[in-house]
């Protein structure tokens, strides 16, 4: 590890966001070699700083966590507790655990890979590495998502080839890579659309489906990158991933 600044360390430490942390520090909470020291920018050594947060050491060696997650719906892709349900609520029992095997660390700080809407489920990406996070969730990844839209009625051709013309989400026209329509499987009933997109901008098959007039009953997220849905994963389910699902990803 390098040197970095205070207020960095502190968040890849997993103590909590990195503006959190600037308060935390300004607070006069944070020693750093016996000294308090209330600059977020002080430039320290993760490993050769002894860092104290409120008296307890900062965990030098963090452990990257990488979990998929089937979301159910009513779930929120955010980490503010605002009396909503949200998705990193669904580790408690890991965190529980997680507390017993490790009892003076603080708790991983969980995030999403970017989001899906409350009412969306499938396949979410939960990670503490923001690094990866970032890498995936930036629109210039060209990492590719794949949805399976459930429309309340048959779309007409017309009506796919509009959604396959793309639309203009947040002042940008997003063009889908992918609009067809699922002919296999065992519910073929001629409403399952499949969008494949690039973009990752926010709501935007949805936008997709209103600019040809789908009306959308349910919208679900099966593919990452070269990451699928597990099949056996149950919505509130979530699987540690293997060094190679973690890289299929990119
Ligand atoms: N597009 C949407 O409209 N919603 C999501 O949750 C994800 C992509």
């Amino acid at each position: 590890p390098q040197p970095d600044r205070l207020s960095k360390i502190m968040a890849a430490a997993g103590v909590a966001s990195r503006r959190k942390c600037e308060e935390i520090i300004f607070e006069g909470r944070v020693t750093v070699n016996g000294q308090v020291v209330k600059l977020p920018q002080t430039q320290v050594h993760p490993r050769k700083d002894s860092i104290y947060v409120d008296g307890r050491s900062l965990p030098k060696n963090v452990e990257s966590l990488y979990f998929c997650l089937n979301k159910p719906k009513g779930y929120m892709c955010s980490n503010d507790p605002n009396g909503k349900k949200l998705v990193v609520d669904l580790f408690e029992d890991f965190m529980l655990a997680w507390e017993q095997k490790h009892p003076n660390m603080p708790r991983p700080r969980l995030f999403t890979v970017g989001r899906l809407d409350v009412a969306t489920t499938g396949l979410l990406i939960v990670t503490n590495d923001g690094d990866y996070a970032q890498a995936i969730a930036h629109p210039s990844s060209g990492v590719t998502k794949e949805y399976i839209v459930q429309a309340a009625a048959v779309p007409s051709k017309k009506q796919l080839q509009i959604m396959a013309e793309g639309t203009m989400v947040d002042g940008l026209l997003v063009t889908p890579l992918t609009v067809a329509l699922l002919e296999t499987g065992p519910q073929v009933d001629g409403r399952r659309i499949l969008v494949e997109v690039a973009d990752g901008r926010h709501h935007e098959v949805r936008e997709l489906a209103k600019a040809a007039d789908v009306e959308v009953v349910s919208l679900k997220r099966t593919r990452i990158g070269g990451l699928r849905l597990p099949r056996d994963l149950l919505p509130g389910q979530y699987k540690l991933l293997s060094p190679r699902q973690i890289a299929s990803v990119l």
